[in-house]
């Protein structure tokens, strides 16, 4: 890529000296002065400036159209997304623009920056006004129910997307597919102290009417337990909070109409997010009788089987009693509290995100390009979570550090691999760069069989399986690879990887549970059966190996039925007897003396990790047909404030991102290649009479070159190296002629 010759700050690979030091403080002193973009080769470096620093403008977006006046303005988003259309527009061949960083560096505006430009420059076709809006207004839309407020960002993605706009032979935007990655679902039952459930619970709180609200018996966010503030304080803490999410809600309705959502949908919905917080709210207790949980608060058991559209008593069964089939004969037993506790966690988990793969698919059905326009040209926008590590790192860390290896996989991969591979095979000498191979890493993580996600998945399915006997196979299996895994003898479910960015310690308690994430078969059958068109078709739907549900998302319109709240649920029960306790009689008198089977039969749906390992598969394989770009995204501090910078965290994210490497590499490297035949095509006039027969050889091309004055160029045995500046003077060249 060729962005900038004359301002050599904007580059900083074509600085004379560029170690760490040189590079902190130059991006440093860029900071200061609002420069929060410099390009390293072909690599973009984004630092959040958490202020406004006004550079994203219509006018901002002509300018850096126009390669003339670009290359004297500052390194910008722009510039890559306007090259990386170009570059589609003139090799016909899928680009794939990969944005990486921590939490808050900015991965999701300058996500937001590149398709607001593509669809800028791609624009053209009589729609695509509207499909513009449309894709650009699908973000709120997914963060509403994809984002939260953590610690590190009060606006986080918990969730990875890898957005592809395609076009058509004219290089038009036809259409765009959102894949999302890893839903961090967990956060709808639990998150940390400080940190926020996903944003539309508050949105619809504070946006629905006091109606809606009744009807689908909705007070007070702090009513319900996964809404609670850990400190005590409430939801809503003052009325600028409770305006902001009003008015987030109202836009996100606005919104949703112009995306193609009608009224009866979205009515839907909101049953559905109100379902889910009627069921986290139900409680369990010990019975003595039975031995077994029951329900304590049975009215909202009552309500949340009313918005599922199901018996009460068959969905207390399902939350109180696991069974199993074994010679032919069924085995029920009881849970205990916390298994119980478990199953209606579980159901609140994958409620949500069956109902967010459902949005998605939505979304996405609306931005489905025309078949007749397919021509498999893609620009990928990808926009996931970066390198973690906390104080205690579990099964989602473990998916988003592997996910993060495959990336630097394919960044090494590309930046560096393909390099020397081909400079060594075009005879090019001379060059021996070292770099962090993470190969063997990947490997122990996901090769089959017998990586360390096959062996949770294989460890899943054993019944008497626990998170010991999991660390204890990790340790058996890896221990000889000292380099990269180190068992810890004074925590026995811990361990430590040694990743790229550095070593993460991860504890595997509740691995195996998480890797299962099904619901029992009782609960499935039973929310299958469901009097509610929605529920029973999202149930019945297969989940695709990206996590999108494979139905038709029109389905659940057809036919509406209880899970809009008709009638007020009966909350006085009418005999004395609870359902719960009852349920609990019932199933205690089907069970078989002596036989304790403590295990829900689960369903063959994929577990976690095989549908990540699958999704991940999926995604390293649209990477590598595609020719990529790398946006490496760093936050200046940890307060989420303006104008400071703070160099150690600035320093330990470089190394993250493997920006030092990239400086390294491309400093001494050749970015441009380009075959002998195609570099005479494209130049020839340069040192040639333009209607002269000029032979693809590298005399030839050297007389171009030396036409052009060029130095520090290598010609290989089939091609020609070019510094990234070269192909800029080259083109220089041309137009002077
Ligand atoms: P996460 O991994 O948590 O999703 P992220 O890398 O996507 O984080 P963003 O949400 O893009 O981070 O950015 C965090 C916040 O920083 C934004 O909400 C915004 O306030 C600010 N910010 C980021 N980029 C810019 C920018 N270019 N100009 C102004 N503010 C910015
Ligand atoms: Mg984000």
């Amino acid at each position: 890529m060729n962005f900038n010759v004359n301002a050599t700050q904007e580059d900083l690979t074509l600085l004379q000296t560029l170690d760490e030091k040189t590079l902190l403080e130059e991006i440093q002193m860029r900071y200061k002065g609002n420069r929060i973009y410099t390009y390293i080769g072909d690599v973009l470096l984004s630092i959040n400036p958490y202020k406004d620093i006004s550079i994203y403008s219509i006018r901002h977006q002509r300018e850096y159209t126009d390669i003339k006046i670009r290359q004297a303005l500052p390194a910008h988003v722009y510039a890559i997304a306007d090259n990386a259309y170009q570059t589609l527009r003139r090799t016909r061949q899928s680009q794939t623009i990969v944005i990486n960083g921590e939490s808050g560096s900015g991965k999701t505006q300058n996500a937001k920056f590149l398709t607001q430009h593509i669809a800028f420059v791609s624009g053209g076709h009589l729609d695509i006004d509207e499909l513009e809006t449309r894709i650009i207004k699908a973000n709120p839309l997914l963060e509403a129910f994809g984002n939260a407020k953590t610690i590190a960002n009060d606006n986080s993605s918990r969730f990875g997307k890898y957005l592809e706009i395609k076009f058509d032979n004219d290089g038009e935007m036809i259409g765009a597919l959102i894949n999302e990655y890893m839903l961090e679902k967990s956060r709808i039952i639990r998150c940390s102290p400080g940190e926020r459930n996903f944003h539309i619970f508050y949105h619809m709180f504070a946006g629905l009417y006091d109606e809606q609200l009744k009807n689908n018996l909705l007070d007070q966010p702090d009513d319900h337990r996964i809404l609670h503030t850990f400190d005590g304080s409430r939801v809503f803490a003052d009325r600028q909070s409770y305006i902001y999410h009003q008015s987030a809600w109202d836009e996100l309705m606005r919104i949703m109409t112009t995306v193609g959502f009608n009224e009866e949908q979205i009515e839907t919905l909101i049953a559905l997010l109100a379902a889910i917080l009627h069921i986290a709210d139900i409680e369990f207790a010990h019975d003595v009788e039975t031995d077994g949980a029951y329900i304590l608060n049975e009215n909202c058991l009552e309500v949340s089987a009313e918005f599922l559209g199901v018996d009460a008593g068959d969905l207390a069964r399902c939350f109180i009693s696991s069974s199993q089939i074994v010679r032919g004969e069924e085995i029920v037993m009881l849970k205990t509290v916390p298994q119980a506790e478990d199953t209606r966690d579980a159901l609140a988990v994958s409620l949500y995100s069956r109902v967010f793969a459902w949005i998605v698919r939505r979304i996405n059905l609306m931005l489905m390009p025309e078949r007749r326009y397919a021509t498999g040209q893609t620009i990928g926008i990808l926009d996931m979570a970066g390198f973690e590590d906390f104080n205690e790192n579990s099964f989602e860390q473990l998916c988003i550090n592997t996910a993060n290896e495959e990336l630097q996989f394919f960044f090494n991969f590309y930046v560096f691999r393909q390099e020397l591979d081909e400079y060594s095979q075009e005879g090019v000498k001379g060059k021996t760069i070292k770099y962090t191979d993470n190969g063997a890493i990947l490997e122990m993580l996901l090769q089959k069989p017998l990586g360390l996600f096959d062996i949770i998945n294989e460890e899943s399915k054993i019944r008497t399986a626990t998170d010991l006997t999991l660390a204890e196979k990790f340790n058996k299996y890896f221990s000889a690879k000292k380099n990269i895994y180190i068992k810890i003898k004074s925590k026995p479910l811990c361990f430590t990887i040694n990743h790229y960015a550095g070593p993460v310690t991860y504890g595997c308690g509740g691995f195996l549970e998480k890797n299962r994430h099904t619901l029992s078969h009782n609960l499935l059958d039973c929310l299958k059966m469901s009097q509610s068109q929605i529920v029973s078709d999202l149930y019945a739907a297969k989940l695709s190996s990206t996590g999108s549900l494979q139905m038709n998302p029109d389905a659940p319109m057809r036919n509406r039925q209880s899970v809009l709240y008709k009638k007020p649920p009966s909350l006085n029960l009418k005999n004395n007897q609870s359902i719960s306790k009852k349920a609990g009689k019932q199933v205690k008198s089907k069970m078989s003396k002596g036989i304790v089977q403590t295990l829900d039969r689960t369903t063959n749906s994929k577990t976690l990790s095989s549908q990540f390992t699958n999704s991940l598969v999926e995604l390293a394989s649209k990477l590598h047909d595609s020719q990529p770009t790398f946006i490496r995204c760093i936050k200046p501090n940890s307060m989420k404030q303006s104008n400071k910078f703070d160099i150690e965290l600035v320093r330990k994210q470089l190394k993250y991102t493997g920006v030092m490497e990239v400086i390294r590499i491309r400093k001494s490297g050749y970015p441009t290649r380009i075959s002998h035949r195609q570099f005479i095509d494209l130049y020839k006039i340069i040192a040639f009479n333009l209607t002269s027969k000029v032979e693809p050889t590298g005399s030839n091309c050297l007389k171009i070159l030396k036409a052009t004055n060029l130095h520090q160029f290598e010609i290989g045995k089939t091609k020609v190296f070019l510094k990234h500046y070269h192909t800029e003077l080259l083109v220089r060249k041309l137009d002077d002629i």
